[in-house]
């Protein structure tokens, strides 16, 4: 093995990850307006009397869903779709730059140490 080789390797991987762990929090900073939530589209009866849907096709309703303080909660949002698919699109690409960003944390937390990082390559 070549020792020196592999530590240059370790140092650049280093200065990458270092990188990366800069960049992004500049990326959370650019996030708009945001929610958290889940689009489920449902089909209901409306119970008025000689509708369609009494026998027939049932209405298609779009339910948004989220779990706030343990509690689910959520509403019909029909026709407000355009409205609130963004805020909810805006939620995952703020989840999205946490992932990444608590991945590269762990890994320059994990660095050299004795047992922190796998001596064998992952994947
Ligand atoms: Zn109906």
């Amino acid at each position: 093995m070549d020792g020196t080789h592999s530590q240059s390797k370790e140092i650049l991987n280093q200065i990458q990850l270092e990188k990366k762990r800069d960049a992004l929090p500049e990326q959370l900073h650019g996030l708009g307006n945001l929610m958290r939530g889940t689009l489920v589209q449902t089909k209901v009866k409306c119970g008025r009397k000689g509708c369609i849907c009494e026998t027939g096709e049932k209405h298609v309703k779009i339910h948004l869903s989220l779990n706030l303080h343990g509690r689910t909660r959520g509403c019909y949002i029909d026709g407000r779709e355009e409205a609130v698919a963004p805020l909810i699109g805006e939620y995952q690409r703020a989840w999205h730059i946490i992932e990444q960003l608590t991945e590269v944390n762990l890994e320059l937390i994990r660095g050299n140490h004795p047992g922190g990082r796998r001596s064998k390559k992952r994947r």
